[in-house]
């Protein structure tokens, strides 16, 4: 699929989550995309060309329909990435990711710390079912990180903050690591969000997120995304994930989760403030106790 438009690359955050991935309705000239919950659309009459897989023509919600079409561009432009892809949730999108890169007897290296599933896929999954060398290793650590990345290493994925202890993972760092023993860098950027990290830009070759959080915002629809500027592999990713295996987000909640995504940058400014409040009265032992004190008497505890 060809590189997603963006016709406001350089411009802030908040304009990208507004503007981009809309565009009048031909139809109506309606000025906000409409829903489209068909699942299957009109083939042209010379059907000796089709291939029954492709993402690019619109023939079966499967193969890629226009609402996901939608929120992909503004999901890559959120990110300044020439592409990205939008399936059914986060842990969908982690699958489709490690599915289509790993082959039996693939080595990964992966953290101690991350999201359950990531850790039930690598070591139940792919470990057990497939026998790829899976490898757990502490990615606040350098030194352990280089010893567990060996040459051959086919991928390192991190998350970070990490979900759930908001630890921190150096992903400079690590992709360096990463690309010097000729491994692939994925980065889970659910908690930090492109409002306050765009991991591409700091090495990493695939970015995951859930979009069910922070970019929908509305506690109302699930979704996840795969952002990268390598088109080849996005390609494999919707032919060998998407389409084969079908994990494809519905048009209503993509949907949704444009709806949502519009006041995304808004929503995490006030997020970083609130955050940075608490962590300011975390500081002090003495606040908190005189605070928690209040608030129990208040209530006549
Ligand atoms: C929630 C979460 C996911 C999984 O997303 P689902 O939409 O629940 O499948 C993946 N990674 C992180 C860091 C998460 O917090």
């Amino acid at each position: 699929m060809a590189k997603k438009e963006n016709a406001y690359k350089g411009y802030d955050i908040t304009t990208q989550a507004v503007h981009t991935g809309t565009g009048y309705d031909q139809e109506t000239g309606a000025v906000r995309r409409p829903l489209h919950m068909a699942n299957s659309y009109k083939l042209p009459d010379d059907l000796s060309q089709i291939n029954y897989s492709s993402t690019d023509l619109f023939m079966y919600a499967r193969n890629g329909n226009p609402n996901q079409h939608w929120l992909e561009e503004k999901i890559a432009a959120l990110h300044d990435a020439d592409d990205a892809i939008v399936l059914g949730s986060g842990v969908a999108a982690l699958h489709a990711l490690f599915w289509t890169l790993l082959e039996s007897g693939d080595r990964v290296v992966y953290p101690n710390v991350s999201y359950m599933a990531v850790y039930r896929m690598f070591h139940e999954l792919f470990n057990k079912k497939f026998q790829v060398d899976t490898v757990i290793v502490d990615m606040t650590d350098l030194d352990a990180v280089k010893r567990a990345i060996t040459p051959g290493t086919k991928l390192v994925h991190i998350e970070t903050p990490d979900n759930p202890t908001n630890g921190i993972t150096e992903i400079a760092a690590i992709a360096e690591i990463a690309h010097q023993n000729g491994a692939i860098l994925s980065v889970d950027n659910t908690f930090a969000s492109p409002y306050n990290q765009k991991p591409l830009e700091l090495g990493a070759d695939f970015v995951v997120e859930e979009i069910t959080k922070y970019i929908n915002g509305h506690g109302d629809a699930q979704g996840g995304a795969i952002i990268s500027n390598d088109l080849e592999t996005m390609d494999r990713i919707r032919y060998e994930a998407q389409v084969n295996v079908g994990s494809v987000i519905s048009p209503f909640n993509a949907w949704q989760i444009f709806r949502g995504s519009v006041t995304f940058p808004l929503r995490m400014e006030r997020i970083n403030q609130s955050a940075q409040k608490i962590a300011e009265w975390l500081e002090d032992p003495d606040d908190i106790i005189r605070d928690l004190d209040q608030a129990l008497q208040a209530v006549g505890l």
